[in-house]
Parts: C-alpha cells; structure tokens; sequence
C-alpha cells in the first residue's frame, strides 16, 4: 500500500518548526519527506491546513496491565499514540515467585481486575513481554519493572527493611530485566509495599541498572503537603545511584497546598544543575485515579488486601484508620483529607454494580443513609477490595503550570483498552480517550498554553 500525505504542515518531533511537506509511505514506511513528485500512490491525503506528526509517546501508561486482553488498545490508537512507557508506579506483573504469586494477583485486581482472565504462566517481565509479542499488538511498549513488584516476590508485603542478600536479591532481578530489555525502574511509594522501602533500600536497587543505563521513574512517595521533600527524594535516589529520573504525573494535591507547582519545577530545575537527568509527566486534568484500597493508610495495607480486608472489620483497627484517613499524620498523604468524600468519585467497582458508577462516596453516603467512611469500608470489604476511584484534588493553575514546562511531558496514566471486550466493565477516567486531544485542544488551542499555537 503506498499512502501519499500532502500540504500538511509538518511537525518531526525533533522540537524544530513546523515547514510544508508532503508525506509519502511504501509497505508502512516513510520513504520520501518534501516536495514529493512522481510518487505513485494507493491514496492521497489532502492535509491542507493540518498538522501531520509523528506518532504521541505516552510516557506514563499501564498498559502492560491488560496488554494481553485488548492489544488493539484502540484507546491509544484513536489518540494518537504510537508509544507508551508501561509498567509504572511500582506495579508491574512480573517478576513472578511462586509463594507471592497469589499475593500479585490480589493487589492487580485492586487496580485492574484482570487477574483471572490471565494464564500467570511466566515468571520474568521479558518473559511476560515475550507472550505479549506474539499475539501482536498495535503500540510499542517500553517497559519498565515496578520496585513493588520485585519487593513483593523477595518479601511479601512485610513493612520491615530489607536483608543484605535481600537487597542483593532484589538488584539482581531489576538487573536481569534491564539486561532483557526493560527500560528502567518505577516506584510508587504511595502504596505497598514501596512505601514500607526508605530511600535508602531504593538507592540500593537502584544502583544495579545504572552501569545498564536504566531510569528510575517514580510515583514519589507524597504529592501533597510533603511533595516538595517527596520530589527531593527522588532526585536524590537519581544523584546516588547515578540513574536518570521521571517524576511520575506531577501534579499537587489538595487546595492548601495548590501553587506548589513552580516550587517543584525549581526542584527539577536545581536537580538537573546539580548533574541529575530529570524530568516529569503529567495528564491534562485536575483529577487522578487509582485503587480505592490505596485510600487506607499504608500501614493499615500491611500484608497485602485480605489481611488489610480481615482488619478492616476489628472496630479499634477501623476507628483508627478513620481518624488518620481525615487527618493524616505529619509527611503521610490522604486521597480523601486532599479530596474530601465530595472528591471521590468511583467510576467502576469489581462487581460491576452501574448503581455506585459515577457517584461520589459523599453522595453514595447520603443515598445509603451511613457515614461517609463507614460506606467507604463497606464499598472495601463488598468489592474484596476490588473498586476504582477518581480523586478530585488539583487545581487547574497547577496542572497549566506544569504543562507549560518543557521539563514536563504527557503521559495517560492510564491503559488501553478496546470498546465492548473483556472483563473490565464500568466508566473510565477520560483520560484513557481524551488525554492527548484534551492537550492539543485545551491547553494548546484555547488556551496556548505551550506557546506554540
Ligand atoms: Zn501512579
């Protein structure tokens, strides 16, 4: 098939401006860039008054997740995207041990219910990947190992530091896996078992993929109150351990502390003055999404989600966990005191109930006649702690801030999917569709907000 796009304005992707080009493509090949002549094209497309690019790299993505289930990810297609980054926030589905096995499939089910619809029959990431590629599938990948994961398969989710040859262990699995084609690492020390890892023990792992050129991308360990130490942090796991860094969706949660944002640019700005590569994603939105079990406090997720599930019914564990949930205690953040019930809305849970879809836990609290944590605790232990939630936190000052940065590129934060397949049911958070139009319409358009309109 031999495709020819003409009288676009042609954006590379090399940062240069734009300049008129027409576009030809042999057997999906670009083969001539310019003033094409004498090209014999299948068909032409008139691209007047367009912008033709390159395919998006979508640098935080969770694809990796259900990668297996929907490798049309016809999400990103229809978006744009060519590439993604997968495997963030510490999360990944390999490295695989045999005793934690049913462990990972518990905590992926918190966050992506597909567990069941998975074989489990591969023990490495590269392995993972391996099965992936033959079934074929419509994006790139660039995969990352998550921290949490390898932590899961030396120690379970014990909160307790790490052994010497634990860490050994655990360096010489992260690099096995770069050496496989892994990109990096990521963490994601919101939740376990990364938050029970001191920077320490992150230092430690991480300095086995520096001489294999790995990057440590992490969802930092606060991105509210304490974001700016949280982004110290991990420029410093980046200075000792000599490995570039990624600060995952950036952003600033809860309204006292809105207009953080440009403190935190400085930090990375320092950073890179002090000799560490680093850089930030973030979407286009003023709302994130995670598990709903995310909103305990990670002590209270100790031991992964049916023991945190079996406390949760003891009275004294609940009363306690409330009171930290409502005022978290000094350097710890809480979804619910950034976002208050009002700002947690949940967009789909594991039974597929449409009757809680979309509705906030204030309002589902209202409805139901119960206090707004006891329905919380109620929606945990109905669910097995199964349930999404989309957490309402930022403000929009932030979020133009951070995307006018050019330290600061795009990532979903999201995985794809394919319209009426598979076990994943309920709403999604717009950003699996609209996060890179939300960017060239919103913030580029409207707004000019990258200064390039
Ligand atoms: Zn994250």
């Amino acid at each position: 098939m031999e495709l020819l796009i003409k009288n676009g304005r042609l954006l590379d992707g090399t940062g240069a401006d734009w300049f008129r080009a027409d576009v030809a493509i042999s057997e999906g090949k670009i083969v001539e860039v310019g003033r094409v002549s004498g090209f014999h094209a299948d068909k032409e497309i008139d691209a007047t008054g367009k912008i033709v690019s390159p395919g998006f790299i979508d640098m935080h993505s969770h694809s990796d997740m259900t990668a297996l289930l929907y490798p049309e990810a016809e999400s990103k297609v229809k978006q744009g995207v060519t590439t993604e980054v997968v495997g963030n926030c510490g999360f990944t589905l390999a490295p695989v041990a045999d005793d934690t096995l049913e462990l990972l499939k518990r905590s992926t089910d918190t966050v992506t219910p597909v567990s069941a619809a998975l074989t489990w029959d591969w023990k490495s990431l590269s392995d993972y990947f391996e099965r992936v590629g033959r079934l074929g599938h419509s994006v790139n990948y660039a995969p990352l190992v998550g921290q949490g994961t390898i932590r899961l398969s030396v120690m379970g989710f014990e909160k307790r530091e790490p052994s010497d040859s634990e860490i050994r262990k655990m360096g010489s699995l992260l690099r096995d896996e770069i050496r496989d084609g892994a990109f990096g690492m990521s963490s994601g020390l919101v939740y376990t078992p990364g938050c029970f890892s001191k920077t320490e023990e992150l230092v430690e792992v991480a300095k086995s993929m520096s001489a294999e050129g790995g990057l440590y991308f992490s969802h930092i360990r606060n991105e509210s109150s304490g974001v700016l130490g949280a982004v110290g942090e991990a420029i410093r796991i980046g200075e000792e351990a000599n490995v570039p860094v990624e600060v995952s969706h950036v952003k600033v949660m809860g309204k006292s502390n809105w207009g953080l944002s440009s403190k935190i640019i400085s930090l990375l700005e320092e950073g890179r003055q002090k000799g560490v590569e680093v850089n930030a994603d973030m979407y286009p939105y003023t709302a994130g999404e995670t598990a709903l079990w995310a909103a305990l406090p990670a002590w209270a997720q100790e031991g992964g989600v049916d023991a945190s599930l079996a406390r949760l019914k003891e009275t004294t564990f609940r009363e306690r966990v409330k009171s930290e949930m409502i005022s978290p205690r000094e350097g710890t953040q809480s979804f619910v005191a950034d976002a208050g019930w009002e700002g947690i809305q949940i967009p789909s849970v594991g039974s597929g109930d449409k009757a809680v879809q979309g509705r906030t836990m204030a309002e589902l609290a209202a409805r139901d006649g119960m206090e707004p944590f006891d329905r919380f605790v109620k929606m945990l232990l109905d669910e097995k702690g199964e349930a999404a939630m989309i957490v309402h936190s930022m403000g929009e000052a932030d979020v133009s801030t951070f995307m006018a940065n050019p330290l600061v590129s795009i990532g979903s934060d999201q995985n794809g999917v394919t319209p009426g397949r598979g076990p994943l049911g309920g709403l999604l958070h717009p950003r699996a569709y609209g996060c890179f139009p939300r960017v060239l319409g919103r913030y580029v358009r409207e707004k000019s907000n990258l200064g390039i309109a």
